[in-house]
């Protein structure tokens, strides 16, 4: 039997409106008082989750209290049901053309099938901002938290709650190394060789998709390195957090897993998707098993889409298959530095939403 509480503080969902005004539109909270024009420089959905997480922040309760939000509810927020199951994560939805965005707990199996809607992993509830002083970037430290792989998840999850669905893989790739790669503030300086490994060169659809999300803001460059870097301020408060020795490594992670495997092909979509596999996969086995919506859903795709985006990746992909009854994906890897040829031949067919 599903744990209930009747204390109403432990209801975890949070909502807010935007209501269009004569100076603009306003973000209202259903929760507190709050009542503000939605700033310039902000989209609103990041206006919205950083309000919104304010509230996760400070309602907190301890894990074996939280419950599915949504089934509370009666589960009137995502069509088809098969029961709760999994455990409770944070999902922010998007609602009524983007005019209601709401936060809460929800159960996994709840969380995959609500449409524009993604998880928000805990870890970014806990930022704190430090001054840029205050952390001596020359000094070496050893990495710590969680590894590179689990970094990488966790802001691949983010990215898909914090961007339009609609954002192109190239951008959610770009994105990915400016999340990691910024600095306490949000400044990044991008060097043309990421872009190049990232296959991206100088192509200015995806910063300008960024840029239209409000995600980020391109800068002018003052000193002499023009055409070595592109400048940018991330405008997604929520992802700034000092330690970067930590995420340098998993950008450079990222690199070199949106590569692998994908010698052949420019195709962003098949990166970014070799990238999402990659983070969602045990690294001692070598396999992984993740919901398919949630899959997609990082990658910017829809479900029905991801499944040629897989047959695609021979080269790094052994196999793949759909669970009929529990809809998750399960793949397995080929080892690093695996041959290529051999690969073809084990995949073929391999990979088909089970009958
Ligand atoms: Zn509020
Ligand atoms: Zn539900
Ligand atoms: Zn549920």
């Amino acid at each position: 039997m599903r744990l209930r509480t009747t204390h109403p503080t432990a209801r975890r969902a949070w909502i807010v409106e935007l209501r269009p005004s004569s100076g603009g539109p306003q973000l209202v909270c259903q929760q507190c008082d709050h009542r503000g024009a939605l700033p310039a420089t902000a989209s609103a959905r990041s206006a919205a989750l950083e309000h919104l997480a304010g509230h996760a922040r400070r309602d907190v309760l301890p894990p074996y209290l939280r419950t599915c939000q949504c089934h509370e509810r009666g589960c009137r927020w995502h069509p088809r049901h098969r029961g709760c199951a999994g455990p409770i994560r944070l999902l922010l939805a998007r609602e009524r053309g983007g005019r209601l965005w709401r936060l809460a707990d929800a159960c996994t199996a709840c969380a995959s099938v609500t449409e524009q809607a993604a998880m928000v992993p805990e870890t970014f509830l806990c930022t704190a901002v430090v001054s840029s002083d205050s952390v001596d970037r020359r000094r070496k430290r050893r990495p710590r938290g969680p590894g590179d792989h689990i970094r990488v998840r966790e802001m691949l999850s983010y990215l898909a709650a914090a961007l339009p669905s609609h954002t192109g893989a190239g951008a959610r790739l770009l994105a990915v190394q400016c999340a990691l790669r910024m600095d306490s503030q949000g400044r990044v300086r991008l060097p043309i060789g990421v872009l190049r490994s990232l296959r991206l060169g100088r192509d200015p659809l995806p910063w300008s998709e960024l840029e239209q999300a409000r995600w980020l803001r391109r800068t002018p460059i003052v000193s002499g390195s023009a055409g070595r870097v592109v400048v940018a301020q991330v405008l997604d408060e929520m992802l700034f957090a000092p330690a970067r020795p930590d995420r340098r490594s998993a950008a450079d992670w990222a690199l070199r897993m949106a590569k692998s495997g994908c010698e052949g092909t420019v195709d962003p979509v098949v990166r970014l998707t070799a990238l999402c596999l990659a983070a969602h996969t045990d690294p001692s086995a070598g396999r992984g098993c993740a919901e398919t919506d949630r899959i997609a859903r990082e990658c910017g795709l829809v479900p029905a889409a991801l499944y040629p985006v897989l047959d695609r990746m021979a080269a790094s992909l052994i196999s793949w298959s759909v669970g009929l009854a529990s809809g998750d994906l399960r793949w397995e890897l080929l080892p690093k530095g695996g041959q290529c040829q051999q690969a073809v031949g084990r995949s073929s067919g391999a990979g088909s939403p089970e009958g």
